[in-house]
């Protein structure tokens, strides 16, 4: 079948570039050697801001770090620990003192606020396929002392900053299939109507990559801008309705910055105030407003913001597996499982693309 739908897609004599914006599906491609396989028969495909930790700003690490700082317990995922931030990371901070315990989920943290006096601050990263549960949480009438800091981001804000920047040529896009088991298919229709963007939704194994690129050709060769839907033993047009109603109570859209492109309106997921008693941002003003005073810069040499706007690739930062290896991360790219340099670096071993 791979065989198959790789000599289709090499008889269309094709010359596109792609995007995606998911960690598993670059886990996927570069896992599986599609990557290269796809490149053989003409489909550079790139991925775009699709990984959360990645996109958090360096401005939100530090906010992250001044909370660990100030005595409060921070509840963080582990992806979050190795991520530098301008004089050190999460860990550096535990390793000082500072109270900073690894979860897996928000469930765990609102746990640990329960078993705890002080007071608990989850920091709540990722898109749609985590905020529901964040949400919940809130709407669940958690303990006094647990709040929520929500760097929450969500993906149709950023996929219209990627078209609209124009910074690459972009013939089309694969949609995140647990994003978009959330949010449906409807979020990406004005991408193809007003961009003329040709996208389809994509599952996670090689064959639903496979399947999706020869749609997108499909698409590209007849002049079609649609969005289909390759994922449908999950995802379903209206998404899950139950999970957006969550989200609608406890958030509201906010303006937001994503490392590596300028503030994206109404990327950012605000907690409504309504539940400002679990608003670490309100609870502790006084400790991330002069963090928020301060311009932040990348780390020197880093060029994590180019890769998640698809500009380059891992391979093209001269850091790359010298002096930045997930053993020494110089970027968030290099620490997160779904960050690009990281999954390079995984499966090439450390070595560049030939
Ligand atoms: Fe940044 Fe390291 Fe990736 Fe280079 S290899 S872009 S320094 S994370």
């Amino acid at each position: 079948m791979t065989r198959r739908v790789i000599d289709e897609l090499r008889k269309m004599k094709l010359d596109i570039t792609l995007m995606h914006v998911c960690g598993t599906h670059q886990d996927t491609l570069i896992r599986f050697g599609l990557d290269d396989e796809f490149r053989d028969v003409g489909v550079d495909i790139r991925q775009g801001p699709g990984c959360p930790v990645c996109v958090t700003p360096p401005s939100e690490i530090e906010e992250v770090l001044a909370l660990a700082r100030s005595g409060v317990t921070v509840a963080a995922f582990g992806d979050l620990m190795k991520v530098p931030g301008e004089r050190e990371s999460l860990n550096d901070a535990k390793a000082e003192g500072a109270d900073v315990r690894i979860v897996f989920g928000v469930d765990d943290a609102v746990e640990l606020s329960r078993r705890m006096k002080n007071d608990v601050v989850f920091v709540a990263i990722g898109f749609e396929t985590t905020a529901p549960t964040t949400a919940m949480a809130l709407l669940s009438n958690p303990p006094e002392n647990f709040y929520v800091l929500s760097l929450h981001r969500t993906v149709p804000p950023a996929l219209k900053a990627i078209a609209s920047m124009g910074e690459m040529k972009l013939h089309g896009m694969i949609q995140p299939g647990h994003v978009s088991t959330i949010i449906g298919t409807g979020p990406y229709e004005f991408l193809s109507r007003k961009k003329k963007m040709p996208q389809v939704v994509a599952g996670f194994e090689p064959l639903d990559l496979l399947m999706a690129v020869y749609m997108l050709a499909r698409q590209i060769s007849e002049g079609r801008a649609d969005v289909e839907n390759e994922y449908v033993r999950v995802v379903k047009p209206e998404g899950n309705q139950a999970a957006l109603r969550a989200m609608g109570d406890a958030f509201e859209a906010t303006d937001a910055p994503w490392r590596g492109f300028p503030t994206i309106q109404d990327s950012g997921l605000s907690i409504r105030s309504r539940l400002e008693g679990h608003d670490a941002s309100r609870r502790f003003s006084e400790v991330i407003a002069p963090v928020l005073e301060r311009e932040y810069v990348e780390p020197e040499g880093c060029r994590c913001g180019e890769i998640l706007r698809g500009i380059i690739t891992s391979d093209e930062c001269p850091l790359f597996g010298t002096k930045c290896t997930p053993q020494t991360p110089i970027g968030p790219c290099m620490v997160s499982r779904e960050g690009n340099c990281y999954i390079s670096h995984r499966y090439r071993r450390g070595g560049k693309r030939t």
